[in-house]
C-alpha cells in the first residue's frame, strides 16, 4: 500500500462501490443527497477524491481543483481497478483491523469477546474468537463466511491489476 492512502467521496449511484472500498480499508464517504456543487465543495475541504459516473461532475470537480475518477460499468472489480489505475493503488487486502464500517464508514476497533456476549447470535459467539465494533454506529463485526468471499474479491482485484 502506498504511503498516502486516498480517501473518497462517492457519488449517489455508486453505493456498492463505497461499501467495497470501506471493506478494503479506504475512508469512503457516501452521500446520496448532495447536489454537484455541495459534493465538490466537500471534496475540496476534506481532500477527498470524487468517484462518479457523471462526466459533467468530473469536469466541474477538475475546475475546482478536486481530484476525481470517472467510473464506468457495473462490475465492482473493474470499478475499483479504474480507481487503482488512476491513483496508483495496489495490493488490496481485506483485514478487519484496517477495515471501515460498511454501514457508516466508522473505524473498526477490536473488542473483547465477553463484552459482546448478548449482542450476537449464540452460534456466532461460540464459533468466532475475534470481534470488532464500529467506533461510530457500534455495529459488531466478525470474520464469518462473507469474509472469505471478500478476500477472494481482493485476490481477483490484485490479479486484475498485476
Ligand atoms: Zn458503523
Amino acid at each position: 500500500m502506498s504511503a498516502h492512502k486516498p480517501s473518497f467521496l462517492v457519488d449517489a449511484m455508486l453505493g456498492n462501490l463505497a461499501k467495497k472500498l470501506r471493506l478494503l480499508g479506504y475512508d469512503s464517504k457516501y452521500d446520496s443527497s448532495s447536489d454537484d456543487a455541495a459534493l465538490i465543495e466537500a471534496g475540496r475541504r476534506q481532500r477527498r477524491v470524487i468517484l462518479t459516473k457523471d462526466e459533467a461532475l468530473t469536469q466541474a470537480a477538475g475546475k475546482a481543483g478536486v481530484q476525481w475518477v470517472l467510473i464506468r460499468g457495473n462490475d465492482e472489480v473493474e470499478q475499483i481497478a479504474q480507481v487503482a489505475q488512476k491513483l496508483g493503488l495496489s495490493n488490496f487486502a481485506v483485514e478487519s483491523d484496517s477495515s471501515r464500517c460498511v454501514s457508516c464508514n466508522g473505524r473498526l476497533i477490536p473488542i473483547e469477546k465477553i463484552r459482546i456476549f448478548s449482542k450476537v447470535p449464540p452460534g456466532i459467539y461460540e464459533r468466532q474468537q475475534k470481534f470488532w465494533t464500529c467506533s461510530d454506529c457500534k455495529k459488531i463485526y466478525w470474520e464469518g463466511t462473507h469474509f472469505e468471499k471478500l478476500q477472494e474479491f481482493a485476490r481477483k482485484l490484485n490479479q486484475r491489476l498485476s
